[in-house]
């Protein structure tokens, strides 16, 4: 272990799930990255992305695994959950039935979690778009519903997407018993 990798308090697996078409790739790899590609292909190569992320002083290991586009058959497999403490569960505010489909995504984490207080976050992407088909209210009432974080974001702009991240992180880091072996 490198003198770099030893400040590094643990590794967390953090899923992105949610429609095909909402924006999950483009979010990871706006994270990641900071990168934005209008033609961001429906399956990427990889299964997940590894990147460190600094907070409240503590520096943690971050694998995000993406569906490489797995979700347009509906449902992802049980390996894709296990384990995971973080979920960030996405839909597009210009595109109504990926709103309604939540539901579905999370009772899929329900069945598969190992974890049964794996932290949720909410994001509602694609607000630069001038179309809207769900409002920020209809976004917050599903997140309280069903104790997700919550937040608006645009993985064109950047608006928002290293904060979804990070609160999401910090939730984790500070659930007793979720990342601690
Ligand atoms: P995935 O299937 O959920 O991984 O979605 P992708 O990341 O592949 O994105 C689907 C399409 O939506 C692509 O054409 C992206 O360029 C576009 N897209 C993703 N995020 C945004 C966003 O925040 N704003 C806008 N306007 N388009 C986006
Ligand atoms: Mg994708």
């Amino acid at each position: 272990m490198s003198k770099f990798d030893s400040d590094i308090i643990t590794t967390l697996k953090v899923l992105i799930i949610g429609e095909s078409g909402v924006g999950k790739s483009s979010l990871l790899i706006r994270f990641v990255d900071d990168t934005f590609d209008p033609e961001q292909p429906a399956t990427i190569g990889v299964d997940f992305k590894v990147t460190t992320l600094t907070v409240d002083g503590n520096k943690v290991k971050l694998a995000i695994w993406d569906t490489a586009g797995q979700e347009r058959f509906r449902t992802l497999t049980p390996s894709y959950y296990r384990g995971a403490q973080g979920v960030i569960c996405v839909y597009d505010v210009s595109n109504r039935a990926s709103y309604d489909r939540l539901q579905h995504w999370l009772t899929e984490l329900e069945t598969y979690s190992t974890k049964t207080d794996v932290v949720k976050m909410l994001v509602a992407n694609k607000i630069d778009r001038e179309k809207r088909e769900v409002t920020r209210e209809e976004g917050l009432k599903f997140a309280r519903k069903h104790c997700m974080l919550f937040i608006e974001a645009s993985a064109k702009t950047r608006e928002s997407v290293q904060c979804a991240f990070e609160e999401l992180v910090e939730k984790v880091i500070q659930t007793p018993g979720l990342w601690e072996s």
